[in-house]
């Protein structure tokens, strides 16, 4: 691997304008003589402690701590390596980089690629303008304008037209001084089969979405046909060579990068219009995966930029089975995977035309980790009807099940699988450890706080030590101290810290009811019926109900639920900041609560 000359470094560091470069992350304030101050780019803050000192080109935060240099700073904010940032600021601040004692044929190779990054820069252009100012391009501008796209994302993507003509980009960059063989080289012209030796445009009729690589140079080009009569099919991409390799591309990453750093995650989609459909509404750490499949390298890619991939495919089988893939790929990884639901037969663009960018934000917001989204794929599968049927199913899940450890999840989904199998949950909570021996221990990690007690429950097929940190415990805790589960139940907002529908029917049917939990029950609801009575019994075996014990319960949920919110907020984007505020007050108060119950009991 070449290295860039230490010449280069010096004239890409005495290039950077350090105000400038910090100023497209937070705004700068003077604090006096060559200093500067904001609000940290690298931890939430309210009141700015990142200084910056322009002339000798350093910061530092007093708060976090963090300090560096120009190169440091783009590493940390577009998540790049030292290479990456060197050339993001040289492309930048306009420095020409040198490699380090390259020979002189390593050096014509460099510059033969520039020259075709230029072909492909010129061609991009091309297109661009004949979309906008082409009569035939008209069709096209109005299949675009009817995706709901305007001109200003069409142009910040820089979409185009390629005309129907056997040799437009031919004769242009022929003009322009690019031979027949570099045209092939980059798949803008192809060999003619009926006549050898001539080649003509490989693009014709076709929108062109150009795909970028991460420093937004254009590597290729999808295209999609405007006429049904095309002899192409619907969607064709640039064929793979010197600089296009179809598994490498993400669609949009030059655009998406600096967003999906910031916030830590980034929304996978398959078609080019999602892309520019979801940016345009705001949502930018966006990309598309150019095909059904994740690739390795694309995750590679995702891996060195985000803690957090969510899948944002379509739900018919071929995207069942693109998540399934995109699962392996990312097994063992430092990278969570999450799926976001989507209604049948729908994409992503469609949502945000028809319901707008807020409901898809919480789409995002609502999705799921995958193992939970598996586990719902192979149950929706599962011959249930057959002792075998089940059998083989619990035998697919138990190692996705046991490598959740004693999470909240693990409990969640072996809820979800028992209810399924019509299987009681100890049954299937041993079924999916007995397959491999537990690592000793594992099952103890999660204590929450003090007596918040794990003690096995006697009761057969009951919910042992997960309910009793489980919104089923709330409920029934609501129940056996009436007077304070009346107030709380008043006062909690049960869509947010109950996960599952029955539970949050339940909540609702106990509010100025939890001194007579059974009246009022409607006839026709059996799972409600079912429910309270579960709750009834759990409430006559909660150990030494008290408020206190309630209130430590709900503030549990509570905490909860601001992880989900925290975790879902890093995604989308929102600011995380003030529900960590939230956090820690809500912590404080379960702490103390905590305390309290220690020293009674
Ligand atoms: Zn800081």
């Amino acid at each position: 691997m070449s290295r860039y000359t230490a010449e280069s470094r010096d004239r890409v560091f005495d290039a950077v304008d350090m105000i400038a470069l910090v100023n497209s992350r937070t705004d700068l304030r003077r604090a006096g003589v060559n200093s500067y101050f904001g609000l940290c780019p690298f931890h939430d803050e309210r009141t700015g402690s990142f200084h910056v000192r322009p002339e000798e080109k350093h910061y530092h935060c007093f708060g976090c701590q963090s300090s560096g240099d120009p190169f440091t700073f783009v590493m940390e904010t577009e998540g790049l390596d030292f290479k990456g940032a060197m050339e993001m600021l040289a492309d930048r601040f306009g420095v020409t980089l040198e490699t380090e004692g390259e020979d002189p044929r390593a050096a014509a190779r460099r510059q033969q690629r520039e020259r075709l990054f230029a072909l492909l820069r010129r061609a991009t252009e091309y297109y661009s303008r004949y979309l906008w100012a082409a009569r035939e391009a008209a069709d096209a501008r109005d299949y675009l304008r009817g995706r709901g796209l305007s001109e200003e994302t069409l142009r910040e993507f820089r979409v185009g037209y390629a005309p129907s003509a056997w040799d437009r980009i031919l004769t242009a960059s022929r003009r322009a001084g690019f031979s027949e063989q570099e045209l092939l080289e980059v798949g803008l012209a192809q060999r003619s089969r009926s006549r050898p030796g001539s080649v003509y445009d490989r693009f014709r009729g076709q929108i062109m979405f150009p795909a970028a690589d991460r420093r937004g140079r254009v590597r290729g080009f999808g295209a999609r046909r405007m006429r049904e009569d095309q002899r192409v099919a619907k969607y064709v991409n640039t064929t793979d060579g010197t600089l296009y390799h179809k598994r490498n591309v993400l669609f949009g990453i030059d655009l998406a990068r600096r967003e999906a750093a910031r916030v830590g995650g980034m929304l996978l989609v398959e078609g080019y219009t999602d892309v520019l459909a979801l940016h345009q509404a705001g949502m930018r750490n966006v990309v598309g995966i150019m095909g059904t499949s994740l690739t390795e390298e694309q995750v590679n890619e995702l891996q060195r930029l985000v803690g957090v991939l969510e899948l944002c495919l379509d739900a018919d089988s071929a995207g069942q089975e693109a998540m399934l893939r995109a699962a392996t790929l990312t097994a063992g990884r430092d990278i969570e995977l999450r799926v976001v639901g989507l209604p049948e037969g729908s994409d992503p663009a469609e949502l945000v035309a028809q319901e707008g960018v807020d409901r898809l934000r919480e789409r995002v917001r609502a999705s799921v980790p995958f193992v939970s989204f598996n586990v719902d794929w192979i149950l929706s599968r599962a011959d249930t009807s057959s002792a075998e049927g089940r059998d083989r199913a619990l035998v697919e899940l138990a190692p996705m099940i046991r490598a959740l450890g004693g999470s909240m999840l693990h409990d969640e989904l072996l809820r979800r699988i028992a209810s399924r199998l019509e299987l009681s949950f100890a049954q299937v909570a041993r079924l999916a450890a007995d397959a491999s021996a537990p690592v000793a221990g594992a099952r103890s990690g999660s204590a929450a706080g003090p007596t918040n007690g794990h003690a096995p429950e006697a009761a057969p097929g009951a919910a042992a030590g997960a309910a009793q940190r489980s919104e089923r415990l709330f409920l029934a805790l609501c129940i056996a101290v009436p007077t304070a589960g009346e107030a709380t139940l008043a006062d909690v907002d049960l869509e947010a810290v109950l996960t599952s529908e029955p539970l949050r029917a339940a909540g609702r049917h106990l509010r100025g009811r939890t001194a007579s939990p059974l009246a009022d029950l409607p006839g026709d609801d059996e799972l409600l019926a079912r429910t309270i009575a579960d709750l009834v019994a759990r409430a006559g075996r909660v150990p030494d109900p008290s408020p206190d014990r309630l209130q430590y319960n709900r503030l549990r949920l509570e905490l909860d639920r601001l992880e989900r919110a925290i975790m879902r907020a890093r995604v989308t984007g929102e600011g995380s900041s003030e529900l960590a505020r939230e956090r820690n007050g809500v912590l404080e108060a379960y702490h103390a609560v905590g305390a309290r119950l220690d020293t009674t009991i």
